[in-house]
Formats: C-alpha cells, sequence, structure tokens
C-alpha cells in the first residue's frame, strides 16, 4: 500500500510514496551495518562537529521544515517552527554534552583499576509518531548518533516528507551515509526489520498496542528497547494556585499541538472551594480558542492529523455521554473541509466507565472535583497511565505531596509539562519504559562495560 501524505486541513493528497522493497530494504540494512562499522571509531569531535551543523542546518531550514509538518499533520505553523527550533537546541546539547556523559567512571575497588566505559551497540531502529515529527526523531538521533550509533528511522505513515526531510538535515550536515537512513515501510513490516540481526535495539514513541507489539518481537530477540507510549495527565489545581491565569494555562496545557501531545494536560483535579469558578473560567477560556487553517498565525488550534483521530474522538465523547458525562462546551466536529473538532469540554466522566481510562488525542478535557491534595493524588493515580502531572499550589506541605505521591516519570510544580534535553524523559505504567533526554537519554543504549585490571 502507497504511504500517503494528505493536508488534514483540506483533505487534499499531496504525495504518494511507494514503501521499500525488499531489496531496498536489505540494502539499507546492509549499508546501516557498515556505516556503524566506521562511526563507532569516528571521535567524538567529527561527530560534534557534525551533530552542531545539523542544528544550524534546522535553524536556517525551520520556516521549509515546519511548512512540511504543517501541511503534513496540521500542527500550527508557529508551533511547527518552534518544534524545529527545539530540534536544534536538543541536536546542540548533545553535541556539547555527549562525550562528557559518555566519559569512563573509575570506581575504587580492589583492583588495581577498574572503571566502567560506554560503547555504542549498533543500529538502532526509531519507530516514531507524527504528533511531533521532528522533535521525537532527533530526540532518539542526537543522543544516538552521538553516541556512535547508526540509526534507522521508521516514521507514522502520513509524515514521510518530513521523515525524507530528517534524512537530508543529517546528510548535509556531514553525516557519513548510512549513519542515518529514513525507511519508508508500512507498520506491518517493522517487525521483520527488529527481527533482522543487524538491528541492535529499538525505540518506538506511539500508542499502546504498537510498544506492544514491539516489544513482544524484541522480547522474543531478546534486543533492548526504549518505549515512550500515551498518557492521561492530570492538571492538579488547589486554591492557593487559583488567580486570574490559571484556567486559560489549563486551556492552553490541554490543547497544545491541537490536543495531541502525550503530555498535554488531559484530566483537571480542581479543589472544591474554587472548582465552581475554575469551571467558569476554563469554560470560557476553551471557548476562546480560536480553530481554523494552521497556516494562520492567529490559530490557536488547527485539525487533528488524521481522518481516523478525529472519528475516534468523536466516538469517545459520544461514548461519554453515553456513560452519564455531561458536556459544557463543544462536545462535536466542526462540518468543514478537514479534521476539525470543538474544544471540548466534559463534566461528570463517571470513575470505573472506559473513556476514563482512556487517553483523549484531541482538545477535550475531562474536569473533576477533589476534596484535598491526598484526594488529587488518588484520582490521579486512578489510571493506566503515568506519562506526567502538571501541579499547583503555593503550599510546600501539598507540593511535597504531589511529589512523592503521583506515579509518574515527571511532576511539574506550578509549570505545565514539557520536555527539555536537559532532563530526563519517560513514563511508568502502560506509558512505557526507559528515558529519554539527558544523561541517561544517551545511556539507553550503549554497551556500559565493566573493566577490572589486577
Ligand atoms: P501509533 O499509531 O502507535 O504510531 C506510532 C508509530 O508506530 C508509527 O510509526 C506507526 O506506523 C507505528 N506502528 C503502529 N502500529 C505498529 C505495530 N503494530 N508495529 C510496529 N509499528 C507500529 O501512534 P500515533 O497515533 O502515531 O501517536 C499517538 C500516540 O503516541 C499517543 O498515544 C501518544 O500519547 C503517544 N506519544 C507518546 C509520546 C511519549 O513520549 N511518551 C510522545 C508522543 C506521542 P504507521 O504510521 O505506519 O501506522
Amino acid at each position: 500500500m502507497a504511504i500517503r501524505s494528505v493536508n488534514p486541513a483540506s483533505g487534499q493528497l499531496l504525495k504518494e510514496y511507494e514503501p521499500l522493497t525488499e531489496a531496498a530494504i536489505e540494502r539499507k540494512l546492509e549499508l546501516a551495518r557498515q556505516a556503524f562499522h566506521s562511526w563507532k571509531q569516528t571521535p567524538f569531535s567529527l561527530r560534534r562537529e557534525a551533530m552542531q551543523k545539523a542544528a544550524e542546518i534546522l535553524e536556517r531550514d525551520k520556516q521549509q521544515l515546519a511548512t512540511v509538518a504543517t501541511t503534513e499533520m496540521g500542527k500550527t505553523l508557529a508551533s511547527a517552527v518552534a518544534e524545529v527550533e527545539k530540534c536544534a537546541l536538543g541536536c546542540r546539547y548533545y553535541a556539547e554534552n555527549a562525550e562528557r556523559h559518555l566519559a569512563a567512571e573509575e570506581t575504587k575497588t580492589n583492583a588495581s583499576h577498574s572503571y566502567r566505559m560506554y560503547q555504542p551497540l549498533g543500529p538502532i531502529l526509531a519507530v516514531m509518531p507524527w504528533n511531533f515529527p521532528y522533535w521525537q526523531v532527533f530526540r532518539f538521533a542526537a543522543p544516538a548518533l552521538m553516541a556512535g550509533n547508526v540509526g534507522l528511522l521508521k516514521h507514522a505513515s502520513n509524515v514521510p516528507g518530513c521523515a525524507l526531510a530528517i534524512e537530508r538535515v543529517f546528510l548535509e550536515a556531514g553525516f557519513p551515509e548510512g549513519v542515518f537512513q529514513t525507511l519508508l515501510l508500512e507498520a506491518e513490516r517493522t517487525g521483520k526489520l527488529l527481527e533482522d540481526d543487524r538491528v541492535a535495539a529499538a525505540t518506538l514513541t506511539g500508542s499502546e498496542p504498537a510498544g506492544r507489539s514491539i516489544a513482544k518481537i524484541a522480547g522474543s530477540q531478546l534486543k533492548k528497547t526504549v518505549l515512550e507510549l500515551g498518557g492521561s495527565d492530570p492538571f492538579v489545581v488547589m486554591p492557593s494556585a487559583m488567580d486570574g491565569e490559571i484556567a486559560r494555562t489549563a486551556a492552553g496545557a490541554r490543547c497544545i499541538n491541537n490536543g495531541q501531545s502525550c503530555i498535554a494536560a488531559k484530566r483537571f483535579l480542581v479543589a472544591d472551594s474554587i472548582y465552581q469558578e475554575f469551571e467558569r473560567q476554563f469554560v470560557e477560556a476553551m471557548k476562546a480558542l480560536r480553530v481554523g487553517d494552521p497556516m494562520d498565525p492567529k490559530t490557536d488550534i488547527g485539525p487533528l492529523a488524521t481522518e481516523k483521530i478525529v472519528s475516534e474522538l468523536d466516538e469517545q465523547v459520544k461514548r461519554a455521554k453515553t456513560a452519564g458525562a455531561t458536556v459544557l462546551t463543544g462536545g462535536k466536529r466542526i462540518p468543514h473541509s478537514g479534521n476539525y473538532y470543538e474544544p471540548t469540554v466534559l463534566t461528570g466522566v463517571p470513575r470505573g466507565s472506559d473513556v476514563f481510562y482512556e487517553e483523549l488525542f484531541g482538545p477535550v478535557a475531562m474536569l473533576f472535583r477533589v476534596r484535598d491534595a491526598q484526594d488529587a493524588i488518588e484520582l490521579a493515580n486512578d489510571s493506566p497511565f503515568g506519562l506526567g502531572a502538571s501541579v499547583w499550589t503555593r503550599d510546600e506541605r501539598e507540593q511535597e505531596l504531589f511529589i512523592n505521591g503521583i506515579e509518574t516519570g515527571q511532576v511539574f510544580v506550578n509549570a505545565t509539562v514539557a520536555s527539555d534535553p536537559r532532563m530526563p524523559f519517560g513514563g511508568v505504567k502502560r506509558s512505557g519504559y526507559g528515558r529519554e533526554l539527558a544523561d541517561i537519554g544517551i545511556r539507553e543504549f550503549v554497551n556500559t562495560k565493566t573493566i577490572w585490571i589486577r
């Protein structure tokens, strides 16, 4: 089946690509194997130079790259430009810090000299989603390549233009051929690729079913994986944080990237005493968001990435209503060409209903009342996911309770959840395992080798 690039704002087919043939996949795998052989011996200084150059190219071409993302998956152009800038930041972070993160570390033992060192593993398969079509890839590739691994990208089928653009950036930056390759493939072909002996390990960012499938195959092959999966992040508001801004911040946290972010706030847990006022302001803030053409700088929310995503979201809202939820605003597709959905606020989604435990990947928020911090923690943790949490309180005792009690990979206090190259990123429970970014991220795909000299 052809891989299609379709503009979600209009439904227009932009371009069709033929998936790679078996012979082409074989050539690319062989090239990756050979490229790894020399890349792993390339000194950090040369890797650093190429990674710095990649950052410069990203900055130089950010408008053009952003336009490809916006026309393929619908994020606003301004947010696409910011995403490309963040990729440049990620490249610079690892260009500057990789050697330090991977320096040998001495440990005093009864040996005359004992230390650990880090060596690359080989070709790493990266299965990536469309929602941050550049950042998800660069946050894998910048550390992996700086560590001396080589990358094989299987990107989401709806962003082939972005996938090919990333490969061009690395080639132009001076990475030798084969160090980073984009493979236009269907999801069904990915398993066989992972089974190939030349592929050393895999990382997947995406949905739970895709994660399970990759983990199962990798498990049967005894290959390391990192999984960054879905989330249903809580956004907790306590009385001390109630001010004129918080509801607007909350609406922004829900609708970032048209609501299609793993770390978007999805469940809003609000203290009883401020609940009514928060609800009123939040509904106003969601209504005020402008839905429209993602190329227009005045637009807050563009179309959802595919027809399937918008119809699944609509179906979830309908199921929530059937289960007893009330729609305070929105709740429908916007009759318009393109995959537009109204910013929506739901209350009374029953705990125990299916939708309560699902991820809503679009501009749909669920509001809940909580008695106090402890009650908020209990509700926050009543989720199969454990990616991020944003908690708003000026009370230091409550802050401590949230930091210690919420079961997620990251807790942001008085700030919305975001990734930063300097801090580890990842989840627990069904949000996945392993970490990206920072020193821990670059050490996911290396052999930590113990050296003991008597
Ligand atoms: P998806 O359908 O799982 O797709 C992600 C990638 O996996 C795509 O390249 C897809 O290829 C591939 N894929 C799907 N099924 C597969 C299978 N059975 N075997 C091998 N590969 C498979 O997810 P999505 O809808 O694109 O992305 C949204 C999800 O990603 C949400 O749940 C979101 O929360 C999560 N996400 C998580 C993070 C994080 O850091 N934790 C970040 C961003 C997104 P095709 O496109 O060809 O199907």
